[in-house]
Protein backbone atom coordinates (compact mmCIF):
# COMPACT_ATOMS: atom_id res chain seq x y z
CA UNK A 1 0.00 0.00 0.00
CA UNK A 2 2.77 2.09 1.25
CA UNK A 3 4.71 1.33 -2.17
CA UNK A 4 2.02 2.19 -4.35
CA UNK A 5 0.77 5.94 -2.78
CA UNK A 6 5.25 6.59 -2.99
CA UNK A 7 5.37 5.52 -6.19
CA UNK A 8 1.75 7.88 -7.71
CA UNK A 9 3.73 10.61 -5.64
CA UNK A 10 6.64 10.50 -7.47
CA UNK A 11 4.51 10.28 -11.07
CA UNK A 12 3.08 13.31 -9.97
CA UNK A 13 5.92 14.77 -9.17
CA UNK A 14 7.75 14.16 -12.38
CA UNK A 15 4.42 15.27 -14.32
CA UNK A 16 4.62 18.58 -12.71
CA UNK A 17 8.35 18.92 -13.11
CA UNK A 18 7.76 18.73 -16.60
CA UNK A 19 4.94 20.57 -16.94
CA UNK A 20 7.31 23.67 -15.31
CA UNK A 21 9.52 22.97 -17.81
CA UNK A 22 7.41 23.71 -20.41
CA UNK A 23 6.09 26.79 -19.23
CA UNK A 24 9.23 27.66 -18.43
CA UNK A 25 10.72 27.18 -21.91
CA UNK A 26 9.37 30.69 -22.75
CA UNK A 27 9.97 29.87 -26.17
CA UNK A 28 8.54 32.27 -28.69
CA UNK A 29 9.01 33.46 -32.04
CA UNK A 30 7.33 35.85 -34.91
CA UNK A 31 7.85 36.15 -38.70
CA UNK A 32 6.08 38.74 -40.82
CA UNK A 33 5.82 39.32 -44.03
CA UNK A 34 4.79 42.79 -46.61
CA UNK A 35 4.31 40.95 -50.01
CA UNK A 36 6.52 39.31 -52.01
CA UNK A 37 6.98 40.56 -55.94
CA UNK A 38 7.58 43.88 -57.39
CA UNK A 39 11.18 44.78 -59.14
CA UNK A 40 14.32 45.50 -56.90
CA UNK A 41 14.94 48.53 -59.83
CA UNK A 42 11.87 49.84 -57.73
CA UNK A 43 13.90 50.50 -54.29
CA UNK A 44 16.67 52.85 -53.49
CA UNK A 45 18.49 53.26 -49.93
CA UNK A 46 15.36 55.73 -48.69
CA UNK A 47 12.87 53.04 -49.77
CA UNK A 48 14.62 50.34 -48.08
CA UNK A 49 14.97 52.33 -44.54
CA UNK A 50 11.46 53.36 -45.12
CA UNK A 51 10.46 50.14 -45.41
CA UNK A 52 12.64 48.59 -42.87
CA UNK A 53 11.27 50.67 -40.58
CA UNK A 54 7.84 49.69 -40.44
CA UNK A 55 8.44 46.28 -40.89
CA UNK A 56 10.72 46.72 -37.60
CA UNK A 57 7.46 48.48 -35.98
CA UNK A 58 5.15 46.04 -36.75
CA UNK A 59 7.30 43.37 -35.18
CA UNK A 60 7.72 45.03 -32.10
CA UNK A 61 4.39 45.16 -31.06
CA UNK A 62 4.17 41.43 -31.56
CA UNK A 63 7.51 40.80 -29.79
CA UNK A 64 6.31 42.85 -26.99
CA UNK A 65 2.95 41.00 -26.61
CA UNK A 66 4.88 37.10 -26.74
CA UNK A 67 7.76 38.50 -24.71
CA UNK A 68 5.59 39.75 -21.88
CA UNK A 69 3.32 35.76 -22.05
CA UNK A 70 0.68 37.20 -24.44
CA UNK A 71 -1.23 34.59 -26.86
CA UNK A 72 -0.02 34.20 -30.30
CA UNK A 73 -3.33 35.38 -31.89
CA UNK A 74 -3.02 38.84 -30.04
CA UNK A 75 0.10 39.20 -31.55
CA UNK A 76 -0.60 38.37 -34.96
CA UNK A 77 -4.05 40.39 -35.25
CA UNK A 78 -2.16 43.20 -33.60
CA UNK A 79 0.66 43.43 -36.02
CA UNK A 80 -1.81 43.02 -38.49
CA UNK A 81 -3.97 45.85 -37.77
CA UNK A 82 -0.54 47.96 -37.68
CA UNK A 83 0.62 47.38 -41.18
CA UNK A 84 -3.21 47.33 -42.56
CA UNK A 85 -2.82 51.01 -41.54
CA UNK A 86 0.27 51.77 -43.19
CA UNK A 87 -0.36 53.49 -46.49
CA UNK A 88 3.04 51.56 -48.11
CA UNK A 89 1.03 48.09 -47.80
CA UNK A 90 -1.23 46.33 -49.81
CA UNK A 91 -3.86 46.00 -46.94
CA UNK A 92 -6.03 48.23 -45.43
CA UNK A 93 -4.99 51.43 -46.09
CA UNK A 94 -2.59 51.79 -49.46
CA UNK A 95 -4.31 48.21 -50.96
CA UNK A 96 -4.40 48.10 -54.74
CA UNK A 97 -7.58 48.65 -56.59
CA UNK A 98 -10.09 46.31 -58.31
CA UNK A 99 -10.46 46.99 -62.84
CA UNK A 100 -13.25 49.29 -61.38
CA UNK A 101 -11.45 51.17 -59.12
CA UNK A 102 -12.54 50.03 -56.00
CA UNK A 103 -10.74 48.12 -52.84
CA UNK A 104 -11.76 45.13 -52.04
CA UNK A 105 -10.05 43.76 -49.36
CA UNK A 106 -9.96 40.30 -47.44
CA UNK A 107 -8.23 38.91 -44.54
CA UNK A 108 -7.91 35.80 -42.38
CA UNK A 109 -6.88 34.45 -38.92
CA UNK A 110 -6.55 30.95 -37.79
CA UNK A 111 -5.77 29.52 -33.98
CA UNK A 112 -3.72 26.67 -34.35
CA UNK A 113 -4.58 25.44 -30.67
CA UNK A 114 -8.21 24.66 -32.12
CA UNK A 115 -8.08 25.11 -35.67
CA UNK A 116 -10.55 27.87 -35.70
CA UNK A 117 -10.66 30.36 -38.46
CA UNK A 118 -12.19 33.17 -39.02
CA UNK A 119 -12.01 35.35 -42.80
CA UNK A 120 -13.85 38.20 -44.95
CA UNK A 121 -13.19 38.86 -48.31
CA UNK A 122 -14.61 41.84 -50.63
CA UNK A 123 -14.90 44.13 -47.58
CA UNK A 124 -15.02 47.84 -48.94
CA UNK A 125 -15.85 49.84 -45.51
CA UNK A 126 -14.10 48.31 -42.54
CA UNK A 127 -11.18 49.96 -41.90
CA UNK A 128 -9.34 46.72 -40.13
CA UNK A 129 -10.54 43.46 -42.29
CA UNK A 130 -8.22 41.45 -39.72
CA UNK A 131 -10.31 42.57 -36.98
CA UNK A 132 -13.81 41.50 -39.08
CA UNK A 133 -12.01 38.26 -39.54
CA UNK A 134 -11.07 37.73 -35.76
CA UNK A 135 -14.68 38.41 -35.22
CA UNK A 136 -16.38 35.73 -37.25
CA UNK A 137 -13.99 33.42 -35.58
CA UNK A 138 -14.78 34.49 -32.15
CA UNK A 139 -18.74 35.89 -32.27
CA UNK A 140 -20.41 33.43 -35.54
CA UNK A 141 -20.35 29.66 -36.06
CA UNK A 142 -18.87 30.19 -39.49
CA UNK A 143 -15.52 30.59 -41.25
CA UNK A 144 -15.89 32.89 -43.57
CA UNK A 145 -18.15 35.99 -44.68
CA UNK A 146 -18.03 37.99 -47.83
CA UNK A 147 -19.25 41.54 -48.88
CA UNK A 148 -22.58 43.35 -47.45
CA UNK A 149 -23.14 40.19 -45.31
CA UNK A 150 -19.34 40.46 -44.16
CA UNK A 151 -19.84 44.80 -43.54
CA UNK A 152 -22.92 44.83 -41.71
CA UNK A 153 -21.87 42.14 -39.24
CA UNK A 154 -18.25 44.03 -39.17
CA UNK A 155 -20.36 47.12 -38.44
CA UNK A 156 -23.25 44.95 -35.97
CA UNK A 157 -20.07 44.38 -33.72
CA UNK A 158 -19.14 47.70 -33.72
CA UNK A 159 -15.78 47.92 -36.25
CA UNK A 160 -15.17 51.17 -37.55
CA UNK A 161 -16.25 51.60 -41.25
CA UNK A 162 -14.77 54.02 -43.66
CA UNK A 163 -15.67 55.13 -46.81
CA UNK A 164 -13.38 53.02 -49.99
CA UNK A 165 -11.68 56.18 -50.74
CA UNK A 166 -10.12 55.84 -47.22
CA UNK A 167 -8.10 53.27 -48.70
CA UNK A 168 -6.69 54.98 -51.81
CA UNK A 169 -3.39 56.50 -52.24
CA UNK A 170 -1.73 58.18 -55.06
CA UNK A 171 0.82 55.39 -56.02
CA UNK A 172 -2.04 52.98 -56.31
CA UNK A 173 -4.30 55.51 -58.25
CA UNK A 174 -1.17 55.77 -60.35
CA UNK A 175 -0.74 51.54 -60.76
CA UNK A 176 -4.36 51.05 -61.63
CA UNK A 177 -3.76 53.60 -64.84
CA UNK A 178 -0.72 52.30 -66.14
CA UNK A 179 -2.63 48.62 -65.65
CA UNK A 180 -5.80 49.99 -67.64
CA UNK A 181 -3.07 51.18 -70.36
CA UNK A 182 -1.68 48.05 -70.33
CA UNK A 183 1.30 49.20 -69.59
CA UNK A 184 1.38 46.27 -66.39
CA UNK A 185 -0.28 43.86 -66.14
CA UNK A 186 -2.27 42.46 -62.78
CA UNK A 187 -0.05 41.80 -60.24
CA UNK A 188 0.42 40.91 -56.52
CA UNK A 189 2.88 42.54 -53.96
CA UNK A 190 2.56 44.27 -50.47
CA UNK A 191 0.04 41.76 -48.97
CA UNK A 192 0.72 41.64 -44.96
CA UNK A 193 1.11 38.48 -42.70
CA UNK A 194 2.25 37.56 -39.66
CA UNK A 195 3.07 34.06 -37.87
CA UNK A 196 3.98 33.04 -34.21
CA UNK A 197 4.39 30.59 -31.70
CA UNK A 198 4.13 31.63 -27.64
CA UNK A 199 5.52 30.53 -24.65
CA UNK A 200 2.38 28.10 -24.36
CA UNK A 201 3.39 26.55 -27.47
CA UNK A 202 0.07 27.64 -29.63
CA UNK A 203 0.39 28.86 -33.18
CA UNK A 204 -1.08 31.50 -34.43
CA UNK A 205 -1.78 32.98 -38.53
CA UNK A 206 -3.21 36.38 -40.06
CA UNK A 207 -2.96 37.41 -43.06
CA UNK A 208 -4.78 40.98 -45.27
CA UNK A 209 -5.01 42.19 -48.59
CA UNK A 210 -6.35 43.89 -51.10
CA UNK A 211 -5.46 41.42 -53.83
CA UNK A 212 -4.02 41.50 -56.66
CA UNK A 213 -4.27 45.50 -58.46
CA UNK A 214 -6.66 45.27 -61.19
CA UNK A 215 -8.11 41.93 -60.16
CA UNK A 216 -12.22 41.85 -61.42
CA UNK A 217 -14.91 42.60 -59.51
CA UNK A 218 -15.53 40.37 -56.74
CA UNK A 219 -12.75 38.33 -57.30
CA UNK A 220 -11.35 36.39 -54.23
CA UNK A 221 -7.65 35.75 -53.71
CA UNK A 222 -6.32 32.89 -51.63
CA UNK A 223 -5.60 34.94 -48.37
CA UNK A 224 -9.25 34.53 -46.94
CA UNK A 225 -9.37 30.89 -48.34
CA UNK A 226 -8.07 28.85 -44.83
CA UNK A 227 -5.42 26.26 -46.21
CA UNK A 228 -4.34 28.54 -49.49
CA UNK A 229 -3.46 31.48 -47.78
CA UNK A 230 -3.12 31.33 -44.29
CA UNK A 231 -3.59 28.47 -41.92
CA UNK A 232 -1.99 27.05 -38.52
CA UNK A 233 -1.98 24.13 -36.62
CA UNK A 234 -0.08 23.53 -33.20
CA UNK A 235 1.15 20.04 -34.35
CA UNK A 236 2.53 21.09 -37.30
CA UNK A 237 2.74 25.16 -38.00
CA UNK A 238 1.42 28.58 -38.61
CA UNK A 239 1.86 29.67 -42.14
CA UNK A 240 1.07 33.10 -44.03
CA UNK A 241 1.52 33.36 -48.25
CA UNK A 242 1.69 36.51 -50.67
CA UNK A 243 1.83 35.86 -54.28
CA UNK A 244 -0.43 35.18 -57.02
CA UNK A 245 -3.20 33.85 -55.30
CA UNK A 246 -4.85 31.75 -57.99
CA UNK A 247 -2.15 29.67 -57.74
CA UNK A 248 -2.23 29.34 -53.95
CA UNK A 249 -5.73 28.42 -53.84
CA UNK A 250 -5.14 25.37 -56.22
CA UNK A 251 -2.34 24.09 -54.40
CA UNK A 252 -3.86 24.73 -51.52
CA UNK A 253 -0.03 26.10 -50.35
CA UNK A 254 -0.76 26.88 -46.91
CA UNK A 255 -2.15 23.19 -45.37
CA UNK A 256 0.09 21.41 -47.92
CA UNK A 257 2.89 22.78 -46.36
CA UNK A 258 1.14 21.50 -42.90
CA UNK A 259 0.19 18.11 -44.47
CA UNK A 260 4.43 17.71 -45.67
CA UNK A 261 5.07 18.26 -42.24
CA UNK A 262 2.22 15.94 -40.68
CA UNK A 263 2.47 12.98 -43.12
CA UNK A 264 5.59 12.82 -44.27
CA UNK A 265 7.66 13.99 -41.60
CA UNK A 266 9.13 16.94 -43.42
CA UNK A 267 10.48 19.66 -41.21
CA UNK A 268 9.19 23.46 -41.50
CA UNK A 269 11.77 24.46 -43.99
CA UNK A 270 11.76 21.17 -46.30
CA UNK A 271 8.57 21.48 -46.63
CA UNK A 272 8.31 25.17 -47.12
CA UNK A 273 10.81 24.65 -50.23
CA UNK A 274 9.27 21.44 -51.18
CA UNK A 275 5.99 23.44 -51.69
CA UNK A 276 7.25 26.79 -53.45
CA UNK A 277 9.72 25.68 -55.15
CA UNK A 278 8.97 21.98 -56.88
CA UNK A 279 4.94 22.63 -56.71
CA UNK A 280 4.46 26.71 -57.20
CA UNK A 281 7.28 27.52 -59.34
CA UNK A 282 7.08 24.84 -62.18
CA UNK A 283 3.38 26.43 -62.58
CA UNK A 284 4.06 29.60 -63.81
CA UNK A 285 2.20 32.65 -62.49
CA UNK A 286 4.17 35.79 -61.04
CA UNK A 287 4.90 33.57 -57.83
CA UNK A 288 5.38 34.61 -54.19
CA UNK A 289 6.52 33.26 -50.79
CA UNK A 290 5.42 32.39 -47.88
CA UNK A 291 6.21 33.19 -43.66
CA UNK A 292 5.67 30.39 -41.25
CA UNK A 293 6.76 28.85 -37.47
CA UNK A 294 6.54 25.61 -36.05
CA UNK A 295 6.03 24.40 -32.36
CA UNK A 296 9.77 24.56 -31.87
CA UNK A 297 10.30 28.25 -32.91
CA UNK A 298 11.76 27.22 -36.23
CA UNK A 299 11.04 29.84 -39.34
CA UNK A 300 10.69 29.76 -42.73
CA UNK A 301 10.84 32.79 -44.85
CA UNK A 302 10.65 31.52 -48.54
CA UNK A 303 10.02 32.55 -51.74
CA UNK A 304 10.46 32.64 -55.37
CA UNK A 305 10.49 36.06 -56.53
CA UNK A 306 13.18 38.75 -56.51
CA UNK A 307 11.81 40.04 -53.18
CA UNK A 308 9.37 39.69 -50.18
CA UNK A 309 9.51 41.85 -47.42
CA UNK A 310 9.70 39.94 -44.30
CA UNK A 311 11.33 40.57 -40.57
CA UNK A 312 11.50 38.28 -37.73
CA UNK A 313 12.71 37.83 -33.44
CA UNK A 314 12.22 35.19 -31.51
CA UNK A 315 12.99 34.77 -27.32
CA UNK A 316 16.86 34.40 -27.68
CA UNK A 317 17.08 37.83 -28.76
CA UNK A 318 17.37 37.66 -32.34
CA UNK A 319 15.89 40.23 -34.70
CA UNK A 320 16.08 40.21 -38.27
CA UNK A 321 14.57 42.48 -41.55
CA UNK A 322 15.41 41.64 -45.62
CA UNK A 323 13.50 42.78 -48.53
CA UNK A 324 15.65 41.60 -51.66
CA UNK A 325 16.34 37.58 -51.96
CA UNK A 326 19.91 36.09 -50.24
CA UNK A 327 19.63 40.11 -48.17
CA UNK A 328 18.53 40.09 -44.48
CA UNK A 329 20.27 42.44 -41.91
CA UNK A 330 20.40 40.82 -38.50
CA UNK A 331 19.44 43.97 -36.39
CA UNK A 332 19.94 42.38 -33.24
CA UNK A 333 21.76 39.48 -32.32
CA UNK A 334 20.57 37.56 -29.33
CA UNK A 335 24.70 36.17 -28.31
CA UNK A 336 26.08 39.55 -28.21
N1 LIG B 1 -2.02 36.66 -52.50
C1 LIG B 1 -2.71 37.90 -52.69
C2 LIG B 1 -3.89 37.64 -53.61
O1 LIG B 1 -3.74 36.94 -54.58
C3 LIG B 1 -1.86 38.97 -53.31
C4 LIG B 1 -0.53 39.19 -52.64
O2 LIG B 1 -0.04 38.34 -51.93
O3 LIG B 1 0.06 40.25 -52.83
O4 LIG B 1 -4.92 38.16 -53.35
Amino acid sequence: MFKQSSFLILIFLVVITQLQAQTNQKVWTIAIHGGAGGTPSSLNPQKIAEYEKHLLEALEIGTKILSQGGRSLEAVEKVVVYLENCPLFNAGKGAVKNIDGVHELDAAIMDGSNLKAGAVAGLRDIKNPIMAARMVMDSTAHVLLIGEGASAFSKSMGLESVDNSYFSTKQREEQLNRIKESKESPNPGGTVGCVALDIYGNLSAATSTGGMSGKKWGRVGDVPVIGAGTYANNSTAAISGTGHGEYWIRRVVAYDISALMEYRGLSLVEASNEVIFNKISPMGGSGGGIIAVDGKGNIALVFNTAMMHRAWANSSGEVGVGLLKGEERIVKNGSL
